[in-house]
């Protein structure tokens, strides 16, 4: 495995009907940190997080997760890389509770693994499910519907269920979209903490809220990538500025 890539995209090209989404971006990604993926909405971001997280392939180039070329794996594959992903589209039970939510999540890794007719396999899953609350900050709304739950915490459930799989690689698009400013701190504190044992790519069109906590920043513009670096690096960069100059909400 490349030591200092946990994914690499190579060349990596995007077509719709013509329509350049994504034009030769190779990207690095380093195990252990918080990388983001900035750029003004129309940028590729999306794009680009659908190609990591499998959704789809490439027209052009390769995409290499941890040593092995996963370009164009289909999805029932793609569940055993190691990825997860969190995005903008609920993926919840609304009428199970949020302790429900996660068991059903780890219930079926378990299955995957043909192990879950065995009772040592099943014990614990409550245990577990409970750990992974925790850790995404819902110990006390264990018990409620996630349909009752606040948007914010709709989130970190949805988090919760991602992280039920073990993944090594986290992928999040937009997490905090549509969040309250408080929303937005607790949830910026969780992926800073879930970073803390995985890696973990967000995209996020909003530069300001990522410098803070990033540790490696990677700018996407016109499909293309025009920068790479640390939050300071980008700060400083020409061409970045220049993009987001006059944009309302960086
Ligand atoms: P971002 O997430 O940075 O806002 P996207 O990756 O969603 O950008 O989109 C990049 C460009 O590709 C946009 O111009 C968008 O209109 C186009 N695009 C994205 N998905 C599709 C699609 N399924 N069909 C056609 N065009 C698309
Ligand atoms: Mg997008």
């Amino acid at each position: 495995m490349n030591a200092d890539a946990i994914i690499e995209t190579r060349n990596v090209s995007k077509r719709f009907a013509g329509f350049k989404a994504l034009h030769d971006v190779s990207v690095k990604i380093r195990p252990g940190m918080l990388t983001s993926i900035i750029g003004p909405n129309g940028a590729g971001k999306s794009t680009f997080f659908n190609m990591l997280s499998g959704a789809f392939a490439p027209n052009d180039g390769q995409i290499i997760f941890m040593g092995q070329d996963i370009t164009g794996m289909r999805p029932h594959e793609f569940a055993h890389t190691g990825i997860a992903k969190s995005f903008q589209i609920t993926n919840l039970f609304p009428n199970f509770t949020a302790l429900e939510n996660v068991r059903i999540a780890l219930q079926a890794h378990v299955s995957r693994y043909g192990l879950w007719r065995r009772r040592s396999a099943l014990h614990g899953l409550s245990e577990q499910a409970a750990a992974v609350l925790k850790t995404v900050g819902l110990t006390d709304r264990a018990h409620h519907l996630a349909r009752e739950l606040a948007h914010g915490q709709q989130r970190a459930l949805e988090i919760g269920v991602a992280l039920a799989g073990q993944p090594k690689l986290l992928l999040m698009d937009e997490p905090t979209a549509g969040m309250s400013p408080e929303e937005t701190k607790v949830m910026m504190a969780l992926i800073r903490k879930l970073v803390e044992e995985r890696t973990v790519v967000l995209v996020e069109h909003k530069m300001k809220m990522v410098m803070g906590i990033s540790d490696r920043i990677v700018v996407l513009h016109h499909g293309e990538l025009i920068a790479e670096g640390t939050p300071d690096d980008i700060r400083a960069n020409d061409l970045v500025k220049r993009v987001y100059l006059g944009q309302g909400d960086h």
